[in-house]
C-alpha cells in the first residue's frame, strides 16, 4: 500500500489510541509522518521507532506551540487533529480551569492548527479533525463540555471548507462512536449502557477510524468537504 508515498502528514495527538492507529496507517502507506504527544513519551517514542515517524512533544492546550509545530512540520499534504479528551461529572462541580483547558485542546487547537496548515498546504491538501458522535447526540448527563466541544467542530469544518475550498483543500470531521482505547475501553463500566444505544453492539476499533481518515485524506475524496462522517455502529441513529 503506497497511497501516501511522498506525502507529508502531521497527526496532532498520535501517541496512543485512535491517533496511533492513524499514524500506523499513514506510515504503512508510505507517508512521511510527524505526530505529537503531550504526556505519553514512552509510547510516542516506541511508536515513532515502530513506524519510522518523527514525534514531537506539543501540548495541544498551548496555542502558540501548536501553531509553531504545524508551521515547522509543513508544508503539509495532510493534517489530522486527533488530540482531545472528555471531562465527566456534574457540571456544577467541575473546575472551570479544567473546562477551559478542554476547550483549548478540543476546539482552539483544531481551529488554529487548521488555519496554520492551510497557509502552506498545496492544492489537494486534506485536513481531518476527529470529532465525536456526541457532537450530534449526547444521551447521558455529565458531558456537556465535551458535547459542546465536538459540536463546535462541525461549524469549524463547514466554515473553513468555504475558506479553503477554492484552493483545493478539503476539511472534514470524523465522528466516532465508542472506540476501544485507553479513554474508552471495551470492557469499561459504561460498556453495556453504550452498547444499548447501538445497532452494532460492540466498540469500534481504532483501525476502523483510521481507515475512514485515510479515505478522506486520499485521492478519491477530493469532492468531500465541510462534512461530518460518523462511524459509530448507529449510536447516533
Ligand atoms: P486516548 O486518550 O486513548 O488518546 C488520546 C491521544 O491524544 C493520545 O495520543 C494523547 O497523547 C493525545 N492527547 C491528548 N491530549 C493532548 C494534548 N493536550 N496535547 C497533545 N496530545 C494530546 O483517546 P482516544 O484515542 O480514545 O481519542 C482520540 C480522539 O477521538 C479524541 O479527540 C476523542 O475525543 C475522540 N473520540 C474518541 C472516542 C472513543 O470512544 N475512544 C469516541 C469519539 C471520539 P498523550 O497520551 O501523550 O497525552
Amino acid at each position: 500500500m503506497t497511497m501516501f508515498q511522498g506525502k507529508t502528514v502531521l497527526v496532532l495527538g498520535g501517541s496512543r489510541g485512535i491517533g496511533a492507529a492513524i499514524v500506523r496507517r499513514f506510515a504503512a502507506e508510505g507517508a512521511t509522518v510527524t505526530f505529537t504527544y503531550s504526556g505519553s513519551q514512552a509510547a510516542a517514542e516506541a511508536l515513532a521507532a515502530e513506524t519510522g515517524s518523527r514525534t514531537l512533544r506539543t501540548d495541544s492546550a498551548d496555542r502558540d506551540a501548536v501553531i509553531a509545530t504545524v508551521r515547522e512540520s509543513g508544508p503539509l499534504d495532510v493534517m489530522v487533529v486527533n488530540s482531545g479528551f472528555a471531562i465527566f461529572g456534574d457540571a456544577l462541580d467541575q473546575d472551570p480551569d479544567e473546562i477551559d483547558r478542554l476547550f483549548r485542546v478540543n476546539v482552539h487547537a483544531p481551529y488554529h492548527a487548521s488555519v496554520e496548515a492551510a497557509r502552506h498546504m498545496p492544492s489537494g491538501g486534506r485536513i481531518v479533525v476527529i470529532g465525536s458522535v456526541n457532537g450530534d447526540r449526547m444521551p447521558v448527563p455529565g458531558m456537556a463540555s465535551y458535547a459542546l466541544s465536538k459540536s463546535a467542530l462541525q461549524g469549524l469544518a463547514r466554515g473553513l471548507a468555504r475558506d479553503f475550498g477554492p484552493r483545493g483543500i478539503t476539511i472534514n470531521v470524523v465522528q466516532p462512536g465508542p472506540i476501544d482505547t485507553d479513554a474508552n475501553p471495551a470492557d469499561g463500566p459504561m460498556r453495556d449502557l453504550m452498547h444499548s444505544f447501538m445497532a452494532i453492539k460492540r466498540h469500534g476499533r481504532p483501525e476502523e477510524v483510521a481507515a475512514m481518515v485515510a479515505w478522506l485524506a486520499g485521492p478519491e475524496a477530493g469532492f468531500v468537504t465541510g462534512a461530518m462522517h460518523t462511524i459509530d455502529g448507529a449510536f447516533g441513529a
